[in-house]
């Protein structure tokens, strides 16, 4: 017998078309820093047309990329829905990376168009003149484009410097939408490299559609139209975690933050627009916490928080739970998964708000319906879900990538499972825990450090504002922890106080015995703490 139903394609289309006719009405709202720009999703959706109508006459073709360079905003959600939607493809660039990396990239994913933020400018011109597949750079907004032009001109590019509102003024609406293989590529990311080169992930229309099926599911974001969702996350960070798919397949209104990601902005555009849900890097929910305890904040309308991209401190959870009634899970995922491989939520018949609550907030997730995770040791065979066993976490499944592009990196996989590079357990009901990057792992006298467990602890010390553990060399145990430590402003905590306030929560020979006080933890371009600095910074010391 074979099956009767349909192969209905899934498209970025197809939850363009279901929002913006379902859920018309919901919003996208831009924070203008001292108001709200609104659009609905119907004209989210007649823009996109109108955008896709424009690249098409730019010459834009399906399987081309178009990248953009812009904060999270109206236009970049339309970006999301017409460039896919007309078959090219989008290519979120991070607009925090250096030069080299940023032309670099641009070159490796041979982008043709790029659309750009006015304010942005300066930045992309410093890599302009030496790209060179750009033919066209839309801008978004009405700022000087001098800088851009300079750069192209002083480069030798003759590439054409275009206006977005101009562009989309040009077009009628009703653009007709092509048919689109659901495997075909509708957008891409490159890894932020905090752990070597980017590398560059295609998402297909098929894991766009399915991972946001699961974004919008009760088991990881769990949203409907009744819900504002603030997405803090760039949309340049595996897009935005798939919110806005989710948002736009579930009828969520998208409340985004432009370049106001400071607190203050964060929290009035909260209190303003009312949001019902919150997503960011534990970095981010820091700073609210910080700045709520010298202002008066209103979180009063979240229901929810997200927090991924790093281990979330037990002290954030606790304290915006104690403060503000905030409930924030974590979840676990990476640019290679789309990202959603699990989110935190505990089990059944565990009291909101206990220790135990936390306990399993704690997690790193709990594996999510449609991605399959396992742990291997060193030889590459599977270890049992105890809990206990430690191996180096390997996922697959329909939103999980299964290559580079136009880099094979074989060591990448294994046996069609994608090696993660993160080390961790999973117990026998499949809530994991990343205990640590391969890469960041302290082996002391033969035995793992959890580099993420110690900053855990330091960081709910009332003097610990910020706490990165790091691997340093030690002659007679292989590696030692240096502990890198930032006080809280007017605290004086010292090195003793603090091993001492670790004694007991770790083992004794866990407890760091090298100490450095900084004014500042470096942070990656998406806002995770970046040990490869401080790694530096040690060799470098360490040798005077
Ligand atoms: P980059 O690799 O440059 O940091 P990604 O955003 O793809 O960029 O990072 C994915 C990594 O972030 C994961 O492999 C993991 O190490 C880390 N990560 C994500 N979520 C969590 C979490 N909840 N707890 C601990 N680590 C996490």
């Amino acid at each position: 017998i074979q099956s009767t139903m349909q192969d209905f394609p899934l498209t970025v289309g197809a939850i363009l078309r279901h929002g913006s006719r379902v859920f018309g009405r919901s919003e996208c709202v831009t924070w203008t820093g001292s108001g709200a720009r609104r659009a609905t999703y119907a004209q989210i959706a007649e823009n996109a047309g109108r955008l896709a109508a424009a690249l098409t006459r730019l010459g834009v073709r399906a399987g081309d990329p178009v990248a953009t360079f812009c904060w999270n905003h109206q236009e970049h959600l339309e970006a999301y829905f017409g460039v896919p939607g007309m078959g090219a493809v989008l290519h979120t660039l991070n607009i925090r990376l250096f030069p080299d990396q940023l032309a670099h990239i641009i070159d490796h994913a041979e982008d043709r168009v790029v659309l750009v933020d006015d304010s942005l400018l300066p930045l992309l011109a410093r890599v302009a003149g030496r790209v060179h597949s750009v033919e066209s750079y839309i801008v978004v907004g009405d700022g000087d484009a001098e800088p851009l032009e300079k750069a192209l001109r002083d480069g030798g590019r003759n590439a054409r410097v275009l206006r977005y509102r101009d562009l989309l003024a040009a077009e009628d609406p009703g653009f007709a939408w092509p048919q689109i293989d659901e495997r075909a590529a509708a957008s891409m990311c490159y890894t932020s490299g905090t752990t070597g080169d980017p590398k560059g992930v295609v998402y297909s229309h098929r894991s766009t559609f399915l991972h946001a099926m699961a974004v919008q599911s009760a088991s990881l974001v769990g949203i409907t139209e009744a819900d504002r969702v603030l997405t803090i996350v760039p949309m340049f960070h595996v897009n935005a975690w798939g919110l806005p798919y989710g948002a736009m397949l579930s009828g969520a209104s998208l409340h985004m933050p432009g370049p106001f990601l400071q607190p203050e902005h964060l929290t009035r555009f909260i209190a303003s627009e009312r949001s019902t849900v919150a997503s960011a890097v534990p970095t981010i929910w820091n700073g609210i916490l910080e700045y709520g305890a010298a202002h008066e904040i209103d979180l009063s309308s979240l229901r929810a928080g997200t927090s991924g991209g790093a281990a979330a401190p037990r002290a954030m959870l606790e304290r915006f739970e104690e403060r503000y009634g905030l409930r924030i899970i974590q979840g676990w995922g990476m640019t290679e998964t789309s990202p959603l491989g699990g989110m935190a939520f505990p089990p059944p018949g565990v009291e909101p708000g206990t220790p135990e609550d936390v306990d399993w907030r704690m997690k790193s997730g709990r594996i999510t319906a449609g991605v399959e995770m396992r742990i291997v040791d060193d030889a590459g065979r599977e270890l049992p879900w105890d809990g206990a066993s430690v191996g180096e976490i390997e996922v697959r499944g329909p939103w999980i990538t299964g290559a580079y592009h136009r880099d094979p990196a074989p060591e990448k996989f294994h046996d069609g499972w994608l090696r993660t590079g993160d080390i961790g357990t999973i117990d026998e009901r499949g809530f994991f825990q990343i205990t640590d990057r391969a890469k960041d792992v302290i082996k002391s006298g033969g035995e793992w450090i959890s580099s993420v467990e110690l900053e855990n602890h330091l960081m709910a010390h009332p003097g610990v504002l910020e706490a990165a553990v790091i691997g340093v060399p030690d002659p007679k145990w292989d590696e030692r922890p240096l502990a890198c430590v930032v006080r809280r402003p007017g605290s004086a905590v010292t090195a003793e106080e603090l091993a001492a306030f670790l004694d007991g929560k770790v083992a004794r020979w866990q407890v760091p015995e090298n100490w450095t006080f900084l004014d500042e933890i470096p942070k990656t371009t998406v806002g995770k703490f970046d040990k490869k600095p401080l790694r530096a910074w040690f060799r470098e010391n360490a040798l005077q």
